[in-house]
């Protein structure tokens, strides 16, 4: 297949587009490297540098290229950005999909995989997380989020366009080549890692006090590489669905922290800190419903697993992408 991958320079959207380039597909990457790197770009894809906004851009782009497919990840994704600045993320997350998406209609593309997240649900009622769960988001991440997906749902009644919605969990790990490099880096695993290169002096908990097992939150950390083979069942899946993404396993941040204490050998110090704004207390996904519909099971399911492929590729690319 001809596919588009918006946003494949970036952390999921590169290791996806490296996964259909291995399977045979012929792949166009659109970023506008905001938060890509160059570097993340897959050999063997042609890059397009251009921005989800520019709607002039994208009808030349749709127009001189018949794709069969479009995997759409071009978003941005700071819980807290979105509080402090929730006008970018109404732009680029709605606005911006609803450009591409636009122009995948009317060029007559047939399949739509959308990144979306567990965000989404907001604070659960019922862990783990079903797809049936409401959706109630608790901050503008999420809002807009869910937003696309119902823009999605509705262009999928009135027009031929078939889609899966995917509601990631945390996505965590590297391939051999490519692993996560946020500017800034805000997630947990890719800090605890920088700890234990000695690029950083400590982790930051934050919040010992949720009712949780050891007071920390918990949540479902899920391999990069089953993100991105949910994503190539989701191309050869020829009917429009929603999905949760993750491993159905919960570990909390002292766990994490942990894990990695264990992986790498390295000691890691830590401060109990205030929670940090927009943080639900549990977050676990049942991915039942991917299994049963499109055959999808994880391949590194273990946190030690995933922690240990993160911890190969910092000790390979202590600078990430560079400068
Ligand atoms: N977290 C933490 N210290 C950090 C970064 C994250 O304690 O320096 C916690 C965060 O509060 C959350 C969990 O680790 O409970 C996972 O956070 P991350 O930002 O990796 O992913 P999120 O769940 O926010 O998508």
């Amino acid at each position: 297949m001809k596919i588009l991958v918006t946003g494949g320079a970036g952390y999921i959207g590169s290791v996806t587009a490296e996964k259909l380039i291995e399977s045979g597909h012929e792949i166009f990457i659109l970023d506008n490297l905001s938060e890509g790197h160059i570097g993340a770009i897959p050999p063997g894809s042609r890059f397009i540098e251009a921005d989800i906004l520019n709607t002039k851009e994208l009808q030349q782009i749709f127009s001189t290229n018949k794709f069969d497919a479009v995997v759409h990840f071009a978003a941005n994704c700071y819980v807290d950005e979105s509080v402090e600045n929730p006008g970018k993320y109404y732009k680029n997350n709605v606005f911006g999909s609803i450009n591409i998406l636009e122009e995948a209609v009317k060029s007559s593309v047939k399949k739509f995989v959308f990144s979306s997240t567990c965000s989404t649900y907001g604070i659960p009622e019922k862990i783990p997380i079903v797809e049936e769960e409401k959706q109630k988001p608790i901050n503008p991440y999420g809002e807009t989020k869910l937003a696309f997906e119902k823009t999605l749902e509705w262009y999928g009644q009135t027009y031929q366009i078939k889609y899966t919605i995917l509601r990631y969990f945390n996505a965590a790990g590297a391939t051999e080549k490519l692993g996560e490099d946020h500017r800034p880096e805000t997630h947990l695993i890719p800090l605890v890692l920088q700890c234990a290169l000695g690029k950083r002096s400590e982790i930051k908990i934050f919040g010992t006090d949720y009712n949780t097992k050891d007071g920390t939150c918990i949540r479902d950390y899920i391999h990069v590489s089953d993100i991105a083979k949910a994503h190539m069942l989701a191309l050869e899946n020829n009917t429009s669905n929603a999905f949760n993404l993750g491993n159905g396993t919960g570990y909390s941040v002292k766990e994490v922290i942990e894990t990695a204490k264990a992986v790498t050998g390295k000691k890691i110090n830590t401060t109990d800190c205030p929670r940090r704004k927009g943080d639900p207390p549990v977050l676990v996904g049942s991915a039942e419903k991917i299994h049963k519909k499109l055959g999808w099971e994880p391949q590194f399911p273990s946190l030690k697993e995933i922690v240990s492929t993160a911890w190969q590729w910092h000790k390979r690319f202590p600078e990430g992408y560079g400068k």
